[in-house]
């Protein structure tokens, strides 16, 4: 049995058009309304089909949804909220794809008392923005990581599940603040590094921006894959996890002050012991399916 059988999706770019493209491909019979704040992008979508309407305005997308999931930067999650409150159908349950629970979480229950929220994260992305860039399969293999709040009624979250388990996904449930410290390590700690050192390389005067771009082979352009990703979705993505970021950082910074250490007083054994254990992470990411294994990141060359 499906699990909803009217989805509206808020926000249409990377993400919310391949939760579209993916409730089609899955679930042809769902019907899926779309919207997004932008007009270039609504006709855009349009054009390329892959929802069965897109709405002028936030109100009319949601007005017969049984579910409808939020797409937007976290930023944004208040006031599309706001936008949607006076037309969602009292029996709907809304969810969102932030990358921060937390703060979603709060702005979503301000925004809309009483309604039924179900925050959620799919753990899968590109480094590239808008519609033309989303595609059906991007949530297979990948977790979707759901925050109930306590009193969430199990029925939602189960239908919640089942949905993001049709996408293809591996459906994990964890609390808000747990997920907020997960994701600050695993992913908005190394959107920040890449962000500095290709800043940093960009900033260098006594080395050309054309030899950083010549040599960048040497590591530096597998920082400019993560580096190139949405400014907007990441500023806010670092506004709305400030505590759990800042926490990461601290550690972080004190790791690099010891392999600084480490390096001034050559002390090979410990940076060979790190990064042996560093190597080893490396295969269980593999072994885990979370990556292919093939050289250079399955580069052709
Ligand atoms: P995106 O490609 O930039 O798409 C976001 C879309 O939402 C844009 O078309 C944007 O329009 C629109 N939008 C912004 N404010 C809006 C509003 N108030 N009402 C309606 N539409 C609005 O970004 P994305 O990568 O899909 O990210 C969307 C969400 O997914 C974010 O919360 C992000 O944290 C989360 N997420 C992203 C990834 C990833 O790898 N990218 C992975 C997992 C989760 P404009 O053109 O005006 O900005």
């Amino acid at each position: 049995m499906l699990p909803f059988s009217r989805v509206s999706i808020i926000g249409l770019g990377l993400i919310g058009s391949s939760v579209a493209r993916a409730v089609k491909a899955a679930m042809p019979s769902v019907r899926v309304t779309g919207y997004d704040a932008e007009a270039h992008v609504r006709e855009r979508v349009r054009d390329l089909g892959f929802c069965d309407d897109v709405a002028d305005t936030p109100g009319t997308a949601v007005i017969d949804a049984d579910l409808v999931v939020l797409c937007v930067p976290v930023g944004a999650m208040g006031s599309v909220g706001e936008a949607i409150r006076d037309d969602l159908p009292a029996e709907a349950i809304v969810s969102d794809v932030g990358s921060s629970k937390q703060s979603v979480a709060e702005a979503l229950a301000a925004a809309l008392p009483g309604a039924t929220i179900i925050p959620a994260h799919p753990v899968a992305g590109t480094e590239n923005s808008g519609p033309d860039a989303g595609f059906a399969t991007l949530f297979q293999g990948r977790w979707c990581i759901l925050t109930p709040p306590a009193d969430a009624p199990e029925a939602a979250v189960e239908a919640l599940q089942t949905f993001w388990q049709r996408l293809g996904a591996d459906v994990e449930i964890m609390d808000a603040r747990h997920h907020d410290l997960v994701l600050a390590v695993t992913s908005h700690l190394p959107h920040l590094i890449a962000y500095t050192i290709v800043g940093t390389a960009d900033d260098l005067e006594e080395v050309t921006q054309s030899e950083v771009i010549k040599y960048s082979a040497g590591g530096f352009r597998d920082f400019t894959r993560i580096a190139a990703s949405d400014p907007v979705m990441w500023r806010d993505v670092f506004l709305n996890n400030k505590d759990a970021v800042l926490e990461m950082l601290q550690r972080f910074s004190e790791d690099l002050t010891a392999l600084q250490r480490a390096i001034r007083y050559s002390k090979g054994d410990e940076l060979e012991a790190l990064f042996s254990r560093t190597r080893a992470i490396r295969r269980s990411i593999v072994e885990q399916g979370q990556d292919d294994d093939a050289p250079d990141f399955g580069r052709k060359h």
